[in-house]
């Protein structure tokens, strides 16, 4: 099928031209002619399908006849982040190049009074995340009821982030009689419930996972203990030939952790969180797409919808704990026909998570062995008390007294090029020398945190997980904190990225 055939007009198909399209995927070829017929679309799609283009050409063709008013847009987005609304709107710039149409974008961390001023000046399009535009609105600078189409973006994430309040009320300030456009990358009963009540009569469309996950992902699980994490990390990126990557931590505490402890082994490294000002992700976000930083460390949130073409790697620092987000990780690269590679790095206790990951993409994710660690298990069971845990598992320290560790990443298969293998063994053996030398100085895993380490060790309080300037109980975990990490706790309490 082709452009053409979708009823777009000349100035969207000369756009589409330009941006190298040559084929609609299939949620275009679906979803352009049903919004072009003015219908309600449910469309059950993730970001990496086109879906964006699936609803912003056809709206530009909408709002092509029409002028907008003074504070009162005649359309609007929803995104659960500021990126992805960012995004879109850079895909309105990008296909509405040859229209003479107005957008504002609407998020939180930017200055209020330039949007101000762009809503004062009237808009076609509002690209907004929810609380941006409550703000907007509480403060009377903005009217709704003038707005024809609706876009609900991510609706499973505004979900996640608990944003169904604000997408609720938003809703309600708009005119009853208007098209709304509703995708989710996931379909729970949540979701069709929100959806029963936003939308009238909608055409559903699925581009199913099998067509839109990652047929040319390679994927790999290691299972190591939760102290080896940083250090096969470190491996992987240095064996494998990483072009590029996003480095998913599930908290965003751990993504400042891990962010700083890669810059200080020289990784050329960003960081993306839902806590850092505005000004300093667009800068992170800049870096990583211009290629001047190597890896992203980032949580699910911030980097959801994030479009960057040619990912090499994606690399999970912490299984996730909702089994979609893996979809969406892993679905980070191998995108447009290329291929990708997604390692992610479990201990023992995320057996469940990876079950639950294996069962919804329906195959096992192959094991890799770590190279001088041994072998180890997924558990199914949490965790006994501690005294039990460590009679059945000797201790990281007996283990290296057992057996010395070799520093290298070994036998995940390996693509042809550009992952060749020569390379990886040259540098293995170039890193040897030099790290089994501060092992041999410090007893232990080098550098100056490592030497304060030994002290530590001397002291008899054992190893630790955290930042290298950072002291912390290693196993000798007391037992308030024992409790408190034990206890369950609820999801929006775990998912603390809310962006807004
Ligand atoms: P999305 O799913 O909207 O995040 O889009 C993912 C990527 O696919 C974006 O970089 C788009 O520029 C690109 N894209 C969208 N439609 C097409 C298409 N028909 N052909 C090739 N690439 C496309």
């Amino acid at each position: 099928m082709d452009f053409r055939d979708l009823g777009l007009g000349p100035e969207i198909l000369k756009a589409v031209e330009e941006a190298g399209y040559s084929q609609p995927t299939p949620i275009q070829q679906q979803a352009i002619p049903v919004v072009l017929m003015g219908r309600d679309v449910l469309g059950c799609a993730q970001t990496g399908t086109g879906k964006t283009a699936s609803f912003t050409l056809p709206m530009i063709e909408i709002l092509a006849a029409g002028r907008a008013k003074a504070r009162m847009p005649r359309s609007l987005i929803l995104c659960p982040t500021r990126e992805l609304a960012a995004q879109v709107a850079d895909n309105f710039d990008k296909y509405g190049k040859h229209h003479r149409l107005t957008k504002a974008l609407i998020i939180g961390g930017e200055s209020m009074g330039d949007q101000m001023s762009l809503l004062d000046r009237g808009v076609d399009v509002l690209i907004a995340t929810p609380g941006r535009l409550l703000d907007m609105f509480d403060r009377g600078r903005i009217l709704l009821t003038d707005v024809k189409v609706l876009v609900i973006d991510e609706a499973d994430r505004m979900l996640d982030m608990g944003f169904i309040p604000d997408v609720q009320r938003i809703v309600s300030l708009l005119p009853k009689i208007r098209q709304t456009l509703f995708f989710s990358a996931t379909m729970g009963p949540e979701i069709r419930r929100l959806a029963d009540d936003f939308l009238m009569n909608p055409k559903e469309i699925t581009v199913s996972r099998e067509a839109t996950t990652a047929t040319t992902v390679e994927q790999f699980l290691a299972i190591v203990d939760e102290i080896d994490k940083r250090e096969t990390l470190r491996h992987i990126i240095r064996v494998e030939n990483v072009k590029n990557a996003f480095v998913f931590c599930n908290r965003k505490r751990d993504v400042t952790v891990l962010y700083r402890s890669l810059a200080k082994h020289g990784f050329d490294v960003v960081q993306l969180h839902g806590d850092m000002a505005q000004p300093a992700r667009m800068e992170a976000l800049g870096k990583f797409k211009s290629g001047e930083a190597r890896l992203m460390v980032c949580s699910d949130v911030a980097a959801r919808g994030i479009d960057i073409q040619a990912v090499s790697h994606v690399f999970n620092f912490d299984v996730p704990i909702h089994a979609e987000d893996y979809v969406h990780r892993i679905g980070r690269t191998g995108r447009a026909g290329l291929t990708g590679r997604a390692f992610t790095i479990a201990t023992p206790q995320d057996g469940k998570h990876v079950a639950a990951i294996e069962q919804l993409i329906g195959t096992p994710i192959p094991r890799m062995d770590v190279e001088g660690l041994p072998a180890l298990e997924l558990e199914m069971e949490p965790r006994r008390r501690r005294g039990r845990a460590k009679e059945e598992r000797p201790g990281r320290r007996a283990r290296q007294e057992a057996e010395p560790r070799a520093e290298a990443v070994r036998e995940a298969p390996r693509a042809e090029a550009p992952h060749a293998e020569a390379p990886v063994r040259e540098e293995r053996r170039a890193e040897a020398p030099a790290r089994e030398g501060r092992r041999g100085e410090q007893g232990g895993r080098g550098g100056e945190g490592r030497r304060r380490r030994g002290r530590v060790d001397e002291l008899g309080i054992g190893e630790m997980m955290h930042a290298d300037d950072v002291v912390g109980f290693g196993d000798h975990v007391p037992d308030f904190i024992q409790r408190a990490i034990s206890r369950p706790q609820p999801r929006s309490a775990r998912d603390d990225d809310q962006e807004e």
